[in-house]
Order: structure tokens, then sequence, then C-alpha cells
């Protein structure tokens, strides 16, 4: 590690940029939807809490093994789809406040690359290393 350390300053988001993200964004949430459709039994039409699908293939216990298998699959991938879910409502809900591309802990701007790279991130670089020194 070097002292002298070269700061990077971070490129400011314009607003053709967060277009772009916020495209980007609202093409993924419709992916992981019909995603979630396929492993959940809900229909959604309420907002209801969606809920991994328990297949049924039979009754030998190799079918019972392979439902609870698919099962277990279907609930991680639920669980991992409905995190990235969040992730995007809550990025598009912050590009609506134009809150967007701001670090949520020191309020300086995030940079253009990193969100770019991450979409979803709501800390910068700095903060986010901190956080995770702390942990
Ligand atoms: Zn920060």
């Amino acid at each position: 590690m070097t002292e002298n350390k070269q700061i990077i300053a971070a490129e400011p988001l314009d607003q053709e940029t967060i277009d772009k993200i916020k495209d980007g964004l609202l093409v993924r949430r419709q992916q992981i939807k019909e995603e979630l459709k396929k492993i959940t039994t809900a229909d959604n039409k309420n907002d209801e809490p969606v809920k991994a699908k328990f297949p049924n293939y039979g009754n030998e216990s190799d079918d019972n093994a392979l439902e609870i298998s698919d099962y277990t699959t279907n609930l991680a991938t639920e669980k991992i789809l409905q995190s990235a879910l969040q992730d995007i409502e809550s990025s598009l809900k912050r590009i609506e406040a134009k809150t967007y591309g701001i670090c949520k802990y020191c309020g300086r701007p995030i940079g253009k690359q990193r969100m770019l790279a991450r979409p979803s991130a709501s800390a910068c670089v700095e903060c986010k290393t901190k956080l995770q020194k702390a942990l």
C-alpha cells in the first residue's frame, strides 16, 4: 500500500447515463418477474408474497427426493431473485427521488463507473470498504 494513492475524481452521473441505467433496470425487473412466475405459485395479482412452488412428481421415494431437492432449489432461487428485485425497486425509487448515484453514508457522488458496473450500489467504494472492515 502506498501513501500516495491516486485519487480519481468520481465522474458524476449525467441524466443520459441515469436513463440508460433505468432502462436496464426496467428490463431486468421484467425478467426477474418472469423468472419468479416460473418458480412460484402466486400469480401475484395483489402483490401477495409469493411462495416457492412445491413440485409434485409422484409418490415414489425417488420422486419425493427430487421434489424436495427442486423445492430447495426453487426456494434458494426465489430468495436471490426477490433480493435482486428489491435492489432494483430501491434503485428505481432513488432515480425518481433524484438521489440515485449519491452515497447514502457520506452524501458524495458514487461515480459513473461504479454505477454502471453496479447499478444497485447505494454507497461509494470508500464507505463500502469502511463498512466491510467494521464487520
Ligand atoms: Zn460514501
